[in-house]
């Protein structure tokens, strides 16, 4: 038995031990999750006792957190978006800066737009597809994905945010044949070139789907083909969204470009002022 500010405390200092870069917060956001309360029943009632099963049960996650398994996989759950998602190791745990791809869509379509319809092209666990149906009630969100395991969790996640009615799912290799038009193509495909991959932390590759991450030599294997196949599929006036990595401006700016359907090319940066939304709109 202990209480939960000495299991915080002890449990911070086996994190640290075991090199996690933030053991406080990695602690605080396990053990939240553990008895599926929240900071602010941590914070009041730091005297809690927890029985010896609790402890027991929570060590076991302790130890995986110091094997480097990433604490949302461990959880079992991410908030994106301010909404909580489902995750498992068949997919991408969503990260931060995706958010910026959702910002940069919300700037065109939201809650007044009608009839729209958009695509979402390796949704993961859905959070891009997901995110966008809660904020748009009148789209149709078709998501696509190559891993059958990740558009099992994609559903599950559109039915806990009640998108799932809005939403139609495929598997298959980016577009496939039954989708048909589309006002709006959002994606955040792989991008990592094949000789970056290896260098990538150890918590990534131990853990996350390599076919989430590899792109090709230049990384941009999945940018090309959306550039060239979306401007079929985009309707005239329709707007494209792609998350890119680093470095990856001139080269993405280009491929659209040499489309020559494509006009309104921009880039934005995230927060922590990285290139990563690439943007067009199809030419009337
Ligand atoms: N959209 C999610 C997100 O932002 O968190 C996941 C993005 S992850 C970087 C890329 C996704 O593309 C993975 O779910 C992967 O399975 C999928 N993928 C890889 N190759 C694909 C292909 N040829 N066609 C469709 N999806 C593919
Ligand atoms: N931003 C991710 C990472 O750092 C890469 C995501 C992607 O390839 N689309 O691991």
């Amino acid at each position: 038995m202990m209480d939960i500010r000495t299991l915080l405390h002890q449990t911070t200092r086996k994190l640290a031990a075991g090199g996690s870069p933030s053991p406080r917060l990695d602690a605080e956001v396990l053990l939240m999750s553990f008895l599926k309360t929240d900071r602010l029943q941590l914070c009041v009632h730091p005297e809690r006792i927890l029985t010896e099963e609790e402890c027991a049960g929570f060590s076991l996650w302790v130890d995986r957190r110091r094997q480097g398994e990433p604490v949302a996989y461990i959880t079992g759950e991410k908030e994106f978006w301010s909404l909580l998602f489902e995750v498992n190791r068949d997919v991408l745990i969503p990260r931060p800066e995706t958010e910026c791809l959702i910002e940069e869509v919300l700037k065109y379509y939201g809650p007044e737009s009608d009839d729209l319809r958009i695509i979402d092209i390796g949704t993961g666990s859905g959070a891009i597809g997901v995110a966008l149906a809660v904020e748009i009630p009148a789209a149709i969100v078709v998501a696509t994905d190559i891993s059958r395991g990740a558009l099992e969790v994609a559903r599950r996640n559109a039915d806990r945010h009640g998108a799932a009615g809005r939403m139609e799912f495929f598997e298959g290799s980016l577009f496939t044949s039954a989708v048909g038009e589309v006002d709006v193509i959002v994606s955040n495909p792989p991008y990592i070139p094949d000789d970056v991959y290896p260098l990538l932390p150890e918590g990534i590759r131990a853990f996350e789907p390599r076919e989430a991450l590899i792109a090709g030599p230049d990384g941009a294997a999945f940018h090309r083909k959306i550039i060239r196949e979306g401007a079929g599929l985009l309707k005239p006036g329709g707007r494209i969204f792609l998350e890119i990595g680093e470095g990856q401006k001139g080269l993405v700016d280009s491929l659209f470009r040499d489309e020559g359907c494509y006009t309104d090319i921009y880039f934005r940066k995230d927060y922590g002022g990285m290139e990563r939304v690439a943007a067009a709109r199809r030419k009337i």
